[in-house]
């Protein structure tokens, strides 16, 4: 079943478009110090040749700032986002040295001044703001007035500071509600998509760790994407950076979104199995980077032949156990045997090379 898309207004990042009819972008953030280049340097192309296509950098003075002309100078070509908290200057700063994008929540930005002097600021450069609130960070009156960091609570602060923005002029924007409860972020997100026609960033703040963060984003980011509502989606993670990509991806897939990529269907072995396919299977997806293929495919890695090819048939390619060997086969019809130690190179060889 394929879920109708919340039309919304497009902007552009650094050339990136976001929103309207453009794909959706898997981003990350970088967990290295702003101030060190090398430092920086090395994770942003770890993340750019993982597929990453928005990079954000957490910009706690302003000295940091001059890590965006730095990165652009190495040869970083994915866009840069600066992220602001507290102090206004900083988002000047970051603006004039080349960031992509401004992420600021206006409710710790202080006056509404600052904010129109930032936003003013980005709009010379034609650059969009995204307004980011957290279940953590709800102005006070807000809080008061629910009680607790609920979905109507979050997604009312993001909607009074689209208004206090939209007061100058200001319509470039991207706007994110992030909790670590899932529900809230699921429903403050429902709100704001039924309220206003801005791309939105999904995202479950504070997860954990890769496996349990990983379920929360999936289920969180997840069930939004199959309602339609989501323009840009970041996995936040206590992992390395790249760990969110993979994983951004392996939702997009889920859903059947990503235009491109590899989908893992693989059985869940039983007595009939007579190959190592737990070990095969953990080890083609650690080698899933080695595929270079433009489409989506499909590809099934099976425990037996007697229902492998049958119950994989929407695969474009796959693999059925037999005894030590396995049967390959192709939109669900035996191709040929191979043995079993030779099974994932023939796959991703094949993948590669496009023809099957
Ligand atoms: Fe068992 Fe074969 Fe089904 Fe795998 S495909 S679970 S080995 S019957």
């Amino acid at each position: 079943m394929e879920s109708k898309r919340r039309k919304s207004r497009q902007v552009t990042v650094g050339g990136l478009p976001i929103g309207g009819d453009a794909p959706i972008a898997v981003q990350s953030m970088l967990n290295t110090d702003s101030h060190n280049a090398d430092a920086c340097f090395a994770q942003a192309k770890a993340l750019e040749e993982a597929g990453c296509a928005v990079v954000r950098i957490a910009v706690p003075d302003r000295e940091a700032a001059r890590i965006f002309p730095a990165l652009k100078e190495r040869g970083i070509r994915v866009p840069l986002v600066a992220d602001i908290h507290f102090d206004w200057r900083i988002a000047l700063e970051s603006v004039a040295a080349g960031a992509d994008k401004i992420r600021i929540n206006p409710g710790n930005i202080g006056e509404a001044e600052r904010v129109r002097e930032v936003v003013r600021a980005c709009e010379a450069k034609r650059i969009p703001v995204r307004i980011g609130v957290n279940s953590g960070s709800l102005q006070p009156e807000i809080l008061k007035k629910y009680g607790a960091p609920t979905a109507e609570a979050l997604a009312e602060s993001a909607l009074d500071h689209v208004r206090l923005v939209e007061s100058f002029g200001f319509s470039d924007l991207v706007l994110s509600i992030k909790a670590s409860a899932v529900q809230e972020m699921i429903g403050a997100n429902r709100i704001l998509a039924a309220r206003c026609d801005y791309p939105i960033h999904l995202g479950v703040t504070e997860a954990g760790s890769r496996h349990f963060g990983t379920i929360k984003n999936a289920v969180g980011i997840g069930s939004l994407l199959c309602d339609g509502i989501g323009d840009t989606i970041r996995v936040s993670l206590t992992a390395d950076p790249v760990e969110e990509v993979r994983e951004g991806y392996a939702i997009l897939h889920a859903i059947g979104l990503s235009a491109a990529g590899v989908d893992v269907i693989s059985c869940p072995t039983c007595g009939r199995t007579r190959i190592p396919l737990i070990d095969m299977v953990e080890a083609f997806e650690s080698r899933i980077g080695e595929i270079r293929t433009g489409r989506r495919v499909r590809v099934a890695l099976m425990g037996c032949a007697v229902n492998g090819p049958g119950e994989a048939r929407e695969a474009d390619i796959g693999i059925a156990g037999g005894d030590g060997y396995v049967v390959l086969f192709c939109k669900g019809e035996i191709v040929r045997r191979i043995p079993a130690d030779e099974a994932v190179d023939t796959l991703i060889e094949i993948i590669n090379r496009g023809d099957f």
